[in-house]
C-alpha cells in the first residue's frame, strides 16, 4: 500500500494505529494523519494517491459519518476503501457508515490480527 490516511481526533490513537499496522505486517510507504473529517477531506484533496482510509467515528468538526458521506460524493468504494475504527457499542454509527459507503470496520481495542483481517481484502 502506497499511502494510507488515518483520521482520528486522538494523536495517540493515530500513533497506535500506525504501530499496529507495522505489527500486522501491513507495508505502508507513507502515512498521512488528519484529526477530523474536515482535515481528512483536505488531505484527500492534496494527496489524490491515498489508497486506503482508516477513520474514527467520533470526532469534532466533522465526524466519521459525515466524512464518509462527503468523500463518497467523489470517490467510489472501489476507488478508495474506507475502514471505520470504532469503540465498542458504536454499532449503530458503524451501520450508518456502512450504509453510506464504508468498506468495513474494526473495533477498539484492536489487535494486529483484527486489523489485518479487516484490511486484508484491500491491501494485497
Ligand atoms: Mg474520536
Amino acid at each position: 500500500m502506497n499511502k494510507v490516511l488515518i483520521v482520528d481526533d486522538s494523536s495517540t490513537m493515530r500513533k497506535i494505529i500506525q504501530r499496529v499496522l507495522r505489527q500486522a505486517d501491513i507495508a505502508v510507504d507513507n502515512v498521512i494523519e488528519a484529526a477530523n473529517g474536515v482535515e481528512g477531506l483536505a488531505a484527500l484533496e492534496s494527496n489524490p494517491d491515498i489508497g486506503l482510509v482508516l477513520s474514527d467515528v467520533n470526532m469534532p468538526e466533522m465526524n466519521g459519518i459525515d466524512f464518509v458521506r462527503n468523500l463518497r460524493t467523489t470517490r467510489t468504494k472501489e476507488a478508495l476503501p474506507v475502514i471505520m475504527v470504532t469503540t465498542e457499542g458504536g454499532g449503530e454509527m458503524v451501520n450508518t457508515a456502512m450504509e453510506l459507503g464504508a468498506n468495513g470496520y474494526v473495533c477498539k481495542p484492536f489487535t494486529p490480527e483484527s486489523i489485518r483481517s479487516a484490511l486484508e481484502p484491500f491491501v494485497s
